[in-house]
């Protein structure tokens, strides 16, 4: 345990602890002493950084967690929640995390500071949909996300030290995204409390009318509301019913809405009773019910039974309009305190009641509603609120994935998308002139799947023409009728020409000059197209189309001649679409090992070079010289050269340790290298090794066990 001897918390900070631990006292021990650990560990990080406000920075993790703590979270959202900002402020890595507080809380941490990343200045509000779908898909605990709704709520809270145009861009943010959010996981109170506050910082001076507007209205109907829930009080003592009566909070900004929606008047909108009863069982949910009607006469037609048949979402509740003593509709909701949480802490959103209408049609609606209804059934077998977060995995939106171009657009695309799809999805002419593709700044291969998140820059020249090749990977219609229909505006003579071109480059490459030249190979080959009834002609068009492989037709030449010549011409059995050929080096410059995806280029003079899948210099070479391989297919056995970086605490004897790691795994060292350290890293070294490997699998082993030495910070592989 070296970092967390308690340190000493100054005031300010030892305040907000002590609010935080009062709400986490419904923990065990065990949870509540993994909880002060991490309150410990964040106040270390985080120690010498303030908040705009002045504060000490460590102030806001902690109002966060006491957050989570108060909806009755698990311990891991708390732990998560003191630790939610220190990967990005903190430079500590997922790795250490995960050795001091497990890999779960790793993984919360870790999907919070990418949701952080996330660029909001290019963000466009209609796509605002697709963002929260980009959101829902990309999280995959749904503790990242409740975390993160924490994290927004307690900075709506404290905008005030902010100047006023940032409060506001900040509030339209909340209002358009996580408002929205929290409506949709069902978390109401926070859904109306960021709407509120969203609106406090967009229109302080509405706002401030309307909160004193709707507190005046209070002061007014104080007595009449008094009084009403009096009566009900005494009303349902005489049924033997015990109750909780509540008055029910109204919601400023859905005022404001009303009012602008529908041109209505404040009082107009407001003028109605809200109250809420809570009773113990569904039994008393009906007795009370009927109780109520004999008090006041309910208004024909406004009674809904939703115990009986619960809202599609899983609410469940009785609803029932009665007219007050002046005439003031009393509107009453009756629930058990089972249905009550699910109101408030998920499930029930609110938003597919309001919404009903216009967004019923909408299929996201539904699949959210499945989404929900199963969550219902998970809650229902695990019992309480806090084991159930434990079990949720969002997994909304399955088929889409949602991806980002460079200036901050977004793309909906169906799960499988690669480049090529992405390329006519932003334009046809895009998707013709495409060769090549950057995803989050990385050098991709355009047949490489992407994910949701991803950002996908798209490499274009303008005399570029589509491969028929990307006819085997693109998922979209889109694309494949665009490639199809560019492809077949290719003349038959031109197809003739490209296949010439392709296939004279590729037998230049692939066979002996004494192959080339000879008449007799020659001869032999026409003569054996000639008894498969093929024309030479067709062969090229093939080709030039893609849908004859140059190396294919090569390899033909190359069996016929092998025959001939008596086994001289020596072919590797390496799988390249199909066709095995020779004449292949491994590239340095990525320096590719059995179990890394590969890629075959084909280059004047060198003949084939195995690189890296994703290696930057296949890009230099034009798409239809590269060819898909495969190592099993490859024939080549022995060590392959890899590199790997090593950072770790400056410790005597590491080295040896170290060599001891590598040598377990019958690997070798090729070399050593310690680079210069950088400025400010002087607890720490780097170490690099030149290994031989037999494959990733080795190599993996190896990363693994040097992983587990205490003292290492992280073991990664080098490329290139
Ligand atoms: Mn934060």
């Amino acid at each position: 345990m070296p970092d967390h001897a308690a340190p000493q918390y100054d005031p300010i900070s030892q305040q907000a602890k002590d609010t935080l631990f009062q709400a986490a006292s419904y923990f065990g021990a065990d949870d509540f002493a993994l909880i002060e650990k991490a309150c410990d560990y964040a106040f270390i990080k985080h120690q010498g950084q303030t908040r705009q406000s002045g504060e000490p920075y460590i102030t806001h993790p902690i109002a966060v967690a006491t957050e989570v703590a108060k909806w009755q979270l698990d311990a891991k959202t708390v732990v998560s929640a003191l630790l939610h900002d220190v990967l990005e402020d903190t430079g500590t890595s997922k790795s250490e995390l995960a050795k001091e507080f497990g890999g779960t809380i790793a993984e919360v941490v870790d999907g919070l500071s990418k949701l952080e990343k996330i660029n909001f200045n290019n963000y466009i509000e209609h796509q605002a949909e697709s963002f929260r779908k980009m959101v829902l898909a990309m999280v995959k605990d749904i503790r990242v996300l409740i975390v993160k709704l924490s994290d927004r709520l307690h900075n709506m809270r404290t905008l005030g030290s902010m100047r006023p145009d940032k409060r506001r861009r900040i509030a339209r943010e909340t209002l358009e995204t996580y408002a929205l959010l929290a409506n949709r996981i069902g978390m109401n109170p926070v859904y109306r409390e960021l709407q509120d506050l969203s609106f406090y910082n967009i229109h302080p001076r509405r706002y401030t009318v309307f909160q004193a507007a709707l507190n005046r209205w209070h002061s007014e109907q104080k007595e009449a509301i008094a009084e009403i829930m009096q009566a009900f009080q005494l009303q349902l003592a005489s049924y033997n019913i015990e109750a909780k009566i509540k008055t029910r909070q109204k919601n400023l900004y859905s005022i404001y809405n009303k009012m602008r929606g529908r041109h209505k008047r404040f009082a107009e909108v407001c003028n109605l009773y809200g109250l809420r009863i809570v009773v113990r069982s569904i039994d008393d949910c009906y007795r009370t019910m009927g109780a109520l009607h004999a008090l006041y006469k309910p208004r024909p037609g406004r009674f809904k039974d939703f115990i009986a048949l619960p809202k599609s979402n899983g609410y469940q509740g009785l609803h029932t309009t009665l007219v007050g003593p002046k005439g003031v509709p009393i509107e009453v909701q009756i629930r058990t305190p089972a249905m009550h949480k699910t109101a408030e802490y998920g499930i029930a959103a609110h938003w597919l009641y309001q919404n009903r209408t216009d967004q019923m049609r909408d299929e996201a609606v539904i699949r959210t509603r499945q989404w929900l209804q199963n969550i219902l059934a998970l809650q229902q077998d695990s019992g309480n609120a806090i084991e159930f977060s434990e079990h949720i995995k969002v997994d909304l939106y399955q088929n889409e994935i949602y991806l980002f171009t460079p200036n901050g657009k977004i793309l909906v695309l169906q799960r499988g998308s690669t480049p090529v799809d992405f390329a006519y999805a932003v334009h046809t002419d895009i998707g013709h002139s495409c060769i090549g593709a950057k995803v989050n700044g990385n050098p991709v291969p355009l047949r490489q799947r992407l994910h949701t998140g991803d950002t996908v820059e798209i490499i274009t020249r303008e005399d570029a023409n589509p491969n028929p090749a990307w006819l085997s990977f693109v998922v979209s219609a889109r694309a494949r009728s665009a490639i199809r229909s560019r492809l077949k505006n290719i003349g038959k003579e031109d197809a003739i020409i490209l296949g010439e071109k392709l296939l004279l480059q590729t037998l230049t490459q692939l066979l002996p000059q004494h192959l080339l030249v000879s008449e007799t190979v020659k001869n032999k080959y026409l003569a054996d197209l000639q008894s498969k009834n093929i024309r030479f002609e067709d062969v090229l068009y093939d080709v030039g189309m893609g849908k004859l492989l140059p190396v294919s037709v090569a390899m033909q030449i190359a069996d016929l001649a092998g025959e001939k010549f008596g086994g001289k011409t020596k072919l590797s059995p390496i799988k390249i679409s199909g066709s095995p050929v020779s004449n292949i080096h491994i590239s340095t410059c990525c320096n590719p090992i059995p179990g890394d995806a590969i890629k075959a280029a084909l280059i004047p003079e060198q003949g084939l070079i195995i690189h890296s899948d994703t290696c930057e210099n296949l890009f230099r070479i034009p798409v239809e010289n590269q060819l898909d391989a495969d190592w099993d297919c490859l024939g080549k056995e022995g060590k392959f050269s890899t590199k790997i970086s090593v950072i770790s605490q400056d410790q005597p004897g590491l080295l040896a340790t170290l060599a001891g790691c590598i040598a377990a795994q019958n690997a070798n060292i090729e070399n050593v290298e310690m680079p210069p350290q950088p400025e400010g890293k002087g607890d720490f070294v780097e170490m690099r090794f030149g290994l031989s490997v037999t494959d990733t699998k080795q190599l993996n082993q190896i990363l693994h066990d040097i992983q587990s030495i205490p003292q290492i910070i992280s073991a990664k592989r080098l490329y290139g």
